[in-house]
């Protein structure tokens, strides 16, 4: 009598139980190994993890299920309808429970559990980095809550993001305050890190606060908080008015609220962070924008808007160590550098972390600068 593989029933539960529902759909066309962008720089096959949970076989000790760095990109084109980044942080969560994680995961996941930031500042002096700046504490009475990332906080290059934003939102004359030690990190990538206790504690932590606080309309910079706020909070059946910045700048610029005073004489060219992009189908507002300041060319990469090339930095991978020769966010610097361009905006700290590094290794080489579109308005108005 043939012997058949039964599914191993008790993991296949589990994994629907952790949110991987979705691995039933699959019919392993592998288009999805296809698009993933580590294909690019190392094997990787998103498929066989499908397969493996499909049969209750997954493994959740090894490196494979930290690699996806939830970029959507397998999603956008999978003919089932698979979410593939369900079904990995589900196998993450599961690992969690387990306590096998990366080790530099676990220091993340200290730094928020015990100071709401992940990269191991003191949350008495989350509201240190405004101090000279002169920005209102929120109150009822403000119209919009700025709310910076923790990245932009507690790092000195992002916060230069942060701060520039200031500057034209008071240019511009916007009511707006900061929240400081108030509140804590949105807890979007440690989701995807499958830590979902922590998560659900820190958006329980804000909503009350914003509750508490009479917050109605958010201003964010980081994609990830957009995510966040946008698509993960409404699941405790709350929604604010949410905008991000580069959706602000163009109601801004339109409705004449500050006037660019100079030329930006130089070649840009726009990276799409895949939580703007992919997963918030927000394109055309950078665009716009850059297209606004005087002086400024903007040229394309290779890869652009849905095909954009992810920096290697979302679904938790900020917080890993990747390999030289293995980086994406060095694939995309190079995308860059063939346009001509001699400065590469985007609108996300974590992508501007990743090409910053890559960035001050190009010792020798033609250099790119790197920057957040509000740092190039700021330089013209
Ligand atoms: S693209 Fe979708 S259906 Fe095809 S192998 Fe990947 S997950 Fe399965
Ligand atoms: S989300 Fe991106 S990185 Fe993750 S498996 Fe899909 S294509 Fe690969």
């Amino acid at each position: 009598m043939e012997e058949s593989v039964a599914p191993l029933k008790e993991a296949i539960d589990v994994i629907i139980e952790a949110g991987g529902e979705s691995f039933k759909l699959c019919y392993q066309c592998g288009l999805c190994d296809t698009v993933c962008p580590w294909n690019l720089v190392k094997p990787f096959m998103v498929r066989k993890l499908v397969c493996e949970a499909q049969f209750g076989l997954s493994e959740v000790e090894g490196e494979n299920i930290w690699q996806c760095t939830a970029c959507g990109n397998c999603i956008a084109r999978c003919p089932r309808g698979v979410q593939i980044i369900d079904i990995l942080v589900s196998l993450r969560r599961i690992a969690s429970e387990y306590n096998i994680l990366p080790q530099t995961i676990r220091v993340a996941r200290g730094s928020l559990s015990g100071e709401g930031n992940p990269w191991g500042g003191k949350r008495e002096e989350r509201g240190d980095w405004s101090k000279r700046l002169s920005i209102k504490t929120f109150t009822g009475d403000t119209e919009f809550l700025y709310f910076p990332c923790c990245t932009q906080i507690y790092d000195q290059r992002t916060r230069k993001s942060a701060i520039a934003t200031i500057n034209i939102l008071k240019k511009a004359g916007v009511d707006f305050g900061i929240l400081g030690s108030d509140v804590v990190c949105c807890g979007e990538s440690i989701r995807k890190a499958g830590e979902e206790e922590l998560y659900i504690r820190l958006a329980k932590e804000n909503i009350k606060t914003f509750i508490e606080k009479g917050v109605k309309k958010i201003i964010v910079s980081s994609p990830h908080c957009y995510q966040a706020f946008k698509q993960e909070y409404p699941e405790f059946y709350v929604n604010f008015d949410l905008i991000h910045i580069s959706e602000f700048l163009v109601e801004l610029i339109n409705a004449g609220k500050f006037e660019f005073t100079k030329k930006y004489r130089k070649k840009v060219t726009y990276h799409d962070p895949c939580y703007l992009g992919r997963h918030n189908a927000i394109y055309d507002q950078p665009r716009e924008i850059l297209e606004k300041i005087p002086g400024l060319e903007l040229v394309e990469m290779t890869n652009s808007r849905e095909n954009s090339l992810c920096c290697g930095g979302g679904g938790a991978r900020i917080w890993m160590e990747t390999p030289k020769g293995e980086r994406l966010s060095d694939l995309r610097l190079e995308q860059a550098m063939e346009t001509g361009a001699t400065v590469l905006a985007t609108f996300c700290p974590y992508c501007i972390l990743n090409f910053e590094d890559k960035a001050l290794n190009l010792k020798g080489e033609r250099g790119i600068e790197i920057k957040e579109v509000s740092e190039i308005i700021q330089d013209v108005i």
